[in-house]
Protein backbone atom coordinates (compact mmCIF):
# COMPACT_ATOMS: atom_id res chain seq x y z
CA UNK A 1 0.00 0.00 0.00
CA UNK A 2 1.67 3.41 -0.94
CA UNK A 3 0.54 5.65 2.07
CA UNK A 4 1.23 8.66 0.03
CA UNK A 5 3.51 10.25 1.74
CA UNK A 6 7.13 10.65 0.17
CA UNK A 7 8.60 13.66 0.14
CA UNK A 8 6.32 14.99 3.40
CA UNK A 9 8.66 16.42 6.43
CA UNK A 10 7.97 15.25 9.87
CA UNK A 11 9.56 15.85 13.17
CA UNK A 12 9.32 13.03 15.26
CA UNK A 13 10.37 13.84 18.83
CA UNK A 14 12.43 11.61 21.49
CA UNK A 15 13.46 9.03 18.40
CA UNK A 16 16.88 7.86 19.20
CA UNK A 17 15.12 4.72 20.48
CA UNK A 18 12.11 2.64 21.42
CA UNK A 19 8.88 3.62 19.86
CA UNK A 20 9.69 6.78 18.78
CA UNK A 21 12.81 5.51 16.72
CA UNK A 22 10.41 2.69 15.74
CA UNK A 23 8.34 5.60 14.00
CA UNK A 24 11.12 7.91 12.37
CA UNK A 25 11.96 4.43 10.71
CA UNK A 26 8.53 3.45 9.14
CA UNK A 27 7.90 7.35 7.92
CA UNK A 28 11.18 6.96 6.20
CA UNK A 29 10.48 3.86 4.60
CA UNK A 30 7.65 5.97 3.33
CA UNK A 31 9.78 8.14 1.73
CA UNK A 32 9.55 11.13 4.06
CA UNK A 33 12.10 13.30 4.94
CA UNK A 34 12.97 13.22 9.13
CA UNK A 35 14.15 15.11 11.63
CA UNK A 36 14.99 13.13 15.09
CA UNK A 37 15.79 14.04 18.61
CA UNK A 38 17.55 12.96 21.79
CA UNK A 39 19.07 14.50 24.85
CA UNK A 40 21.86 11.72 23.97
CA UNK A 41 24.17 12.77 20.73
CA UNK A 42 25.58 9.19 20.34
CA UNK A 43 22.79 7.18 19.76
CA UNK A 44 20.84 9.90 18.28
CA UNK A 45 23.67 10.07 15.21
CA UNK A 46 23.50 5.54 15.35
CA UNK A 47 19.57 6.24 14.28
CA UNK A 48 20.27 8.81 12.50
CA UNK A 49 22.77 7.25 10.36
CA UNK A 50 20.66 3.88 9.92
CA UNK A 51 17.82 5.74 8.64
CA UNK A 52 19.58 7.28 6.17
CA UNK A 53 21.41 3.82 4.65
CA UNK A 54 18.19 2.14 4.89
CA UNK A 55 15.57 4.93 3.14
CA UNK A 56 17.94 7.65 1.44
CA UNK A 57 15.92 9.94 3.05
CA UNK A 58 16.82 13.55 4.49
CA UNK A 59 17.51 13.10 8.03
CA UNK A 60 17.82 16.05 10.73
CA UNK A 61 19.10 15.67 14.20
CA UNK A 62 18.68 17.81 17.17
CA UNK A 63 20.29 16.84 20.52
CA UNK A 64 18.21 18.36 23.06
CA UNK A 65 15.46 18.23 26.12
CA UNK A 66 12.30 18.13 24.34
CA UNK A 67 10.59 18.89 27.84
CA UNK A 68 12.41 21.88 27.87
CA UNK A 69 11.59 25.38 25.29
CA UNK A 70 14.98 25.39 24.27
CA UNK A 71 14.69 22.00 23.33
CA UNK A 72 11.30 22.20 21.49
CA UNK A 73 12.41 25.06 19.58
CA UNK A 74 15.72 24.11 18.43
CA UNK A 75 13.79 20.71 17.22
CA UNK A 76 11.32 23.26 15.50
CA UNK A 77 13.64 25.65 13.86
CA UNK A 78 15.80 22.56 12.55
CA UNK A 79 12.59 20.50 11.32
CA UNK A 80 11.29 23.75 9.64
CA UNK A 81 7.81 23.72 7.82
CA UNK A 82 6.25 20.03 8.58
CA UNK A 83 3.76 18.29 7.31
CA UNK A 84 4.09 15.88 9.93
CA UNK A 85 4.57 15.60 13.90
CA UNK A 86 4.98 12.85 16.29
CA UNK A 87 4.85 13.94 20.09
CA UNK A 88 7.65 11.70 22.01
CA UNK A 89 9.17 11.99 25.21
CA UNK A 90 10.18 9.93 28.12
CA UNK A 91 7.85 8.07 30.21
CA UNK A 92 7.36 9.79 34.61
CA UNK A 93 9.33 6.82 36.77
CA UNK A 94 6.86 4.52 38.33
CA UNK A 95 6.26 4.73 42.17
CA UNK A 96 4.00 5.50 45.19
CA UNK A 97 1.90 8.24 44.72
CA UNK A 98 2.44 9.04 48.82
CA UNK A 99 6.32 10.31 47.86
CA UNK A 100 5.99 12.91 44.57
CA UNK A 101 5.60 16.32 45.81
CA UNK A 102 4.53 18.87 43.51
CA UNK A 103 7.67 18.71 41.55
CA UNK A 104 7.59 15.36 40.13
CA UNK A 105 3.85 16.57 39.44
CA UNK A 106 4.84 18.94 37.70
CA UNK A 107 8.03 17.47 35.62
CA UNK A 108 5.33 14.47 34.12
CA UNK A 109 2.69 17.27 33.37
CA UNK A 110 5.74 19.00 31.56
CA UNK A 111 6.75 16.13 29.64
CA UNK A 112 3.61 13.81 29.01
CA UNK A 113 1.22 16.90 28.50
CA UNK A 114 2.26 20.23 28.13
CA UNK A 115 4.92 19.30 25.83
CA UNK A 116 2.90 18.09 23.02
CA UNK A 117 0.74 21.08 23.13
CA UNK A 118 3.66 23.30 23.10
CA UNK A 119 4.73 21.36 19.77
CA UNK A 120 0.75 21.29 18.54
CA UNK A 121 0.21 25.00 19.11
CA UNK A 122 3.49 25.49 17.27
CA UNK A 123 3.07 23.69 13.87
CA UNK A 124 -0.82 23.02 13.43
CA UNK A 125 -1.77 26.50 12.16
CA UNK A 126 1.37 25.89 9.17
CA UNK A 127 -0.49 22.71 8.47
CA UNK A 128 -4.05 23.98 8.20
CA UNK A 129 -2.50 26.86 5.68
CA UNK A 130 -0.63 24.42 4.24
CA UNK A 131 -4.11 22.02 3.86
CA UNK A 132 -2.36 18.82 5.49
CA UNK A 133 -1.20 17.81 8.65
CA UNK A 134 -0.97 14.82 10.70
CA UNK A 135 -0.04 14.51 14.07
CA UNK A 136 0.08 11.49 16.27
CA UNK A 137 0.78 11.90 19.98
CA UNK A 138 2.31 8.61 21.51
CA UNK A 139 0.50 8.18 25.07
CA UNK A 140 0.00 4.68 26.97
CA UNK A 141 -2.41 2.33 27.27
CA UNK A 142 -2.37 3.93 30.45
CA UNK A 143 -4.72 6.05 29.50
CA UNK A 144 -7.64 3.50 29.29
CA UNK A 145 -6.51 0.71 31.75
CA UNK A 146 -4.08 2.82 34.35
CA UNK A 147 -1.19 0.66 35.98
CA UNK A 148 -0.94 1.30 39.07
CA UNK A 149 2.75 2.12 39.75
CA UNK A 150 2.21 4.41 36.68
CA UNK A 151 0.23 7.03 38.53
CA UNK A 152 2.14 9.68 36.92
CA UNK A 153 1.82 8.88 33.45
CA UNK A 154 -1.86 8.05 33.93
CA UNK A 155 -2.78 11.74 35.13
CA UNK A 156 -0.06 13.63 33.06
CA UNK A 157 -1.52 11.43 29.67
CA UNK A 158 -5.13 11.60 30.13
CA UNK A 159 -4.81 15.54 30.57
CA UNK A 160 -3.42 15.45 27.11
CA UNK A 161 -5.92 12.60 25.81
CA UNK A 162 -8.95 15.30 27.38
CA UNK A 163 -7.04 18.31 25.10
CA UNK A 164 -6.73 16.70 21.84
CA UNK A 165 -10.04 15.48 21.61
CA UNK A 166 -11.55 18.76 21.75
CA UNK A 167 -8.98 19.84 19.10
CA UNK A 168 -9.12 17.29 16.68
CA UNK A 169 -12.74 18.01 15.73
CA UNK A 170 -11.37 21.69 14.77
CA UNK A 171 -8.61 21.13 12.45
CA UNK A 172 -10.10 17.93 10.56
CA UNK A 173 -12.13 20.07 8.18
CA UNK A 174 -8.52 21.29 6.86
CA UNK A 175 -7.41 17.71 6.11
CA UNK A 176 -5.14 18.04 9.37
CA UNK A 177 -5.75 14.83 11.38
CA UNK A 178 -4.86 14.57 15.58
CA UNK A 179 -4.29 11.18 17.10
CA UNK A 180 -2.78 9.25 20.07
CA UNK A 181 -1.30 5.61 19.90
CA UNK A 182 -1.33 3.84 23.31
CA UNK A 183 0.90 1.18 23.37
CA UNK A 184 1.04 -1.49 25.46
CA UNK A 185 3.94 -3.55 26.27
CA UNK A 186 6.37 -3.40 24.11
CA UNK A 187 10.06 -4.53 23.79
CA UNK A 188 11.75 -1.02 24.40
CA UNK A 189 14.46 0.25 27.41
CA UNK A 190 11.19 1.44 28.81
CA UNK A 191 9.39 -1.58 29.39
CA UNK A 192 12.83 -3.37 30.84
CA UNK A 193 12.60 -0.31 33.43
CA UNK A 194 9.28 -0.57 34.41
CA UNK A 195 9.79 -4.33 34.72
CA UNK A 196 12.83 -3.79 36.88
CA UNK A 197 10.99 -1.03 39.29
CA UNK A 198 8.03 -3.88 39.26
CA UNK A 199 10.25 -6.55 40.22
CA UNK A 200 11.82 -4.69 43.21
CA UNK A 201 8.49 -3.88 44.75
CA UNK A 202 7.36 -7.72 44.15
CA UNK A 203 10.87 -9.48 45.67
CA UNK A 204 11.03 -11.32 42.17
CA UNK A 205 13.49 -11.09 39.00
CA UNK A 206 12.94 -8.75 36.04
CA UNK A 207 13.46 -11.59 33.89
CA UNK A 208 10.53 -13.48 35.74
CA UNK A 209 8.46 -9.90 35.26
CA UNK A 210 9.23 -9.69 31.45
CA UNK A 211 8.33 -13.27 30.92
CA UNK A 212 5.12 -12.85 33.36
CA UNK A 213 4.12 -9.26 31.00
CA UNK A 214 4.37 -12.05 27.89
CA UNK A 215 2.73 -14.97 29.12
CA UNK A 216 -0.35 -12.27 30.44
CA UNK A 217 -0.74 -11.01 27.31
CA UNK A 218 -3.50 -12.20 24.87
CA UNK A 219 -0.65 -12.52 22.40
CA UNK A 220 1.38 -14.38 24.36
CA UNK A 221 3.90 -11.96 23.94
CA UNK A 222 5.22 -7.99 24.07
CA UNK A 223 5.32 -5.96 20.49
CA UNK A 224 7.92 -5.85 18.69
CA UNK A 225 8.58 -2.35 18.18
CA UNK A 226 7.99 -2.08 14.55
CA UNK A 227 4.39 -2.99 14.65
CA UNK A 228 4.35 0.41 16.50
CA UNK A 229 5.87 2.36 13.67
CA UNK A 230 3.78 1.13 10.81
CA UNK A 231 0.79 2.01 12.98
CA UNK A 232 1.87 5.02 13.17
CA UNK A 233 2.76 5.56 9.42
CA UNK A 234 -0.82 4.74 8.77
CA UNK A 235 -2.22 7.27 11.01
CA UNK A 236 0.16 10.00 9.14
CA UNK A 237 -0.59 8.36 5.57
CA UNK A 238 -2.83 10.07 3.14
CA UNK A 239 -5.92 7.99 3.28
CA UNK A 240 -5.73 8.16 6.94
CA UNK A 241 -7.31 11.90 6.36
CA UNK A 242 -11.02 10.74 8.07
CA UNK A 243 -9.67 9.86 10.95
CA UNK A 244 -9.12 12.38 13.67
CA UNK A 245 -9.15 12.52 18.01
CA UNK A 246 -8.78 8.68 18.08
CA UNK A 247 -7.04 6.51 20.78
CA UNK A 248 -5.65 3.43 19.33
CA UNK A 249 -4.98 1.09 21.72
CA UNK A 250 -1.67 -1.46 20.35
CA UNK A 251 -1.05 -3.61 22.96
CA UNK A 252 -1.99 -7.40 22.04
CA UNK A 253 -5.81 -7.37 23.20
CA UNK A 254 -4.98 -6.65 26.44
CA UNK A 255 -7.88 -4.35 27.25
CA UNK A 256 -10.61 -5.64 28.22
CA UNK A 257 -13.26 -3.58 27.42
CA UNK A 258 -15.75 -3.24 24.08
CA UNK A 259 -14.87 0.44 23.52
P1 LIG B 1 12.64 4.30 25.42
O1 LIG B 1 13.21 4.58 26.76
O2 LIG B 1 12.95 3.01 24.77
O3 LIG B 1 13.02 5.46 24.40
C1 LIG B 1 12.78 6.79 24.73
C2 LIG B 1 13.41 7.69 23.70
O4 LIG B 1 13.10 9.03 24.05
C3 LIG B 1 14.94 7.62 23.66
O5 LIG B 1 15.36 7.87 22.35
C4 LIG B 1 15.36 8.79 24.57
O6 LIG B 1 16.63 9.27 24.24
C5 LIG B 1 14.29 9.79 24.21
N1 LIG B 1 13.99 10.77 25.25
C6 LIG B 1 13.54 10.49 26.50
N2 LIG B 1 13.31 11.65 27.16
C7 LIG B 1 13.61 12.66 26.29
C8 LIG B 1 13.59 14.06 26.39
N3 LIG B 1 13.20 14.66 27.52
N4 LIG B 1 13.96 14.80 25.32
C9 LIG B 1 14.37 14.19 24.18
N5 LIG B 1 14.40 12.86 24.04
C10 LIG B 1 14.04 12.10 25.09
O7 LIG B 1 11.06 4.47 25.62
P2 LIG B 1 9.86 3.89 24.72
O8 LIG B 1 9.51 2.53 25.21
O9 LIG B 1 10.14 4.11 23.30
O10 LIG B 1 8.67 4.82 25.21
C11 LIG B 1 8.25 5.97 24.51
C12 LIG B 1 7.05 6.53 25.26
O11 LIG B 1 6.01 5.55 25.27
C13 LIG B 1 7.37 6.86 26.72
O12 LIG B 1 6.67 8.02 27.10
C14 LIG B 1 6.82 5.64 27.44
O13 LIG B 1 6.47 5.94 28.77
C15 LIG B 1 5.61 5.31 26.60
N6 LIG B 1 5.19 3.92 26.76
C16 LIG B 1 6.02 2.89 26.43
C17 LIG B 1 5.59 1.58 26.62
C18 LIG B 1 6.46 0.40 26.29
O14 LIG B 1 6.12 -0.72 26.60
N7 LIG B 1 7.61 0.56 25.68
C19 LIG B 1 4.30 1.34 27.12
C20 LIG B 1 3.48 2.41 27.43
C21 LIG B 1 3.93 3.69 27.25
Amino acid sequence: MDLGIAGRRALVCASSKGLGRACALALAAEGVHVTVTARGAEALAATARQIRERCGVEVGEVVGDITTPQGRADALRAAGPIDILVTNAGGPPPGDFRDWSRDDWMRALDANMLTPIELIKASVDGMIERGFGRIVNITSAAVKAPIDVLGLSNGARSGLTGFVAGLARKTVRHNVTINNLLPGPFATDRLSAVAQAQAAAAGVSTAEILARRAADNPAGRVGDPAEFGAACAFLCSASAGFVSGQNLVLDGGAYPGVL
